[in-house]
């Protein structure tokens, strides 16, 4: 049987016994095949200036992967807004503490503070402010409540969270080409990483989370956070260069284990988000080329003008990674 690129004819998709039977390299290209006929049919993304684009994709191919970084957002960005018609947790969402009283007083500040960030009348000071009080309340009722690791694994065993289909064979592509990923959340590093090893099954030493990281003591219970407090309204590159040196157990490409300037050097950006606000995920670095993906997963019609001016590529209606894929693979391809 010949497979051409990664698609199969549509009378073999279905055949899951036939899959069985095939080498395992074949039964990769079969399950990239399958949902791929997926995405092949979803709707394509839209495009703020194909011109622009294209000189961007040549000026980043010619420079090769060593000089290329990708920089993505976590929550319904890698992950999916919607699962089996209901929406998805966020990596602070998905978090039981165990006990009910302090899961309550966390829901209690969601509801008071939540509004607050989407407020238009709230000056971005106040606002600053305000999200540095609820992200400081919120840490200080994990660490009073006594959260323990054993209460993170079985919450994400619990949770209703999943990856877009295609990321794994993202962070694959990109591992096997050296390019780092940073991910960037004003969530909970230690949940986001809770979230990898038991949906991906798998690390990737090209993976550096950028969040909010706990200290937990010898018996397993929350000590307390490292370094500033990364929120919603100060996630961009100044908050790398605080938490990077924190993060360094990770692991750091640098020369003197400095994984904040290696990451400069690399002048080439792939920026990945599902916010607006996303976009200042790279402001901290002075890039030379920087395309950036946005997925509006849900008010489409209301949004879409906004995230067209602001996003080079917009996937609509929670889309899948695959596109993604095919974007970094031809970023990765050969100049002649
Ligand atoms: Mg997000």
């Amino acid at each position: 049987m010949r497979i051409v690129g990664h698609r199969l004819p549509a009378n073999l998709v279905s055949s899951t016994s036939l899959q069985r039977l095939l080498p395992a390299r074949t039964r990769h290209l079969c399950r990239l095949g399958i949902e791929r006929v997926g995405f092949d049919q979803k709707m394509a993304p839209e495009i703020r200036d194909r011109e622009v684009l294209e000189k961007m994709k040549t000026a980043i191919r010619k420079d090769g992967p060593s000089k290329l970084q990708v920089i993505a957002d976590f929550d319904a960005t890698l992950t999916k807004y919607w699962i089996n018609g209901c929406r998805g947790q966020s990596s602070h969402g998905l978090l039981q503490q165990g006990d009910p009283k302090y899961d309550n007083k966390r829901q209690e500040l969601y509801d008071y503070y939540h509004p607050l960030e989407f407020s238009p009348t709230i000056p971005i000071e106040e606002k600053t402010k305000l999200m540095e009080e609820w992200w400081g309340k919120t840490h200080s009722l994990l660490v009073e409540g006594g959260l323990t690791i054993d209460a993170i694994k079985k919450s994400v065993e619990n949770a209703f969270i999943a990856f877009r289909d295609g990321v794994v064979e993202l962070f694959e592509f990109l591992e096997e080409k050296d390019v780092p990923i940073l991910i960037f959340s004003a969530g909970l590093a230690d949940i986001i990483e809770e979230v990898m090893r038991q949906k991906l099954h798998k690390s990737f030493k090209n993976v550096k989370i950028v969040s909010n990281r706990m200290v937990f003591d010898d018996n397993g219970h929350l000590q307390a956070f490292k370094g500033k407090t990364i929120h919603v309204l100060n996630k961009n590159e100044h908050a790398l260069d605080m938490a990077a040196p924190l993060h360094d157990h990770i692991g750091c490409d640098g020369p003197n284990g400095d994984y904040s300037s290696s990451v400069k050097k690399r002048t080439n950006v792939l920026l990945l988000g599902d916010h607006i606000g996303d976009l200042g995920m790279s402001d901290g670095l002075s890039y030379e080329n920087r395309i950036t993906v946005g997925f509006l997963n849900d008010n489409v019609e209301k949004s879409i003008g906004s995230y067209r001016e602001a996003f080079d590529i917009v996937y609509l209606n929670d889309a899948s990674m695959w596109g993604v894929v095919d974007l970094v693979s031809e970023l990765c391809s050969h100049v002649d």
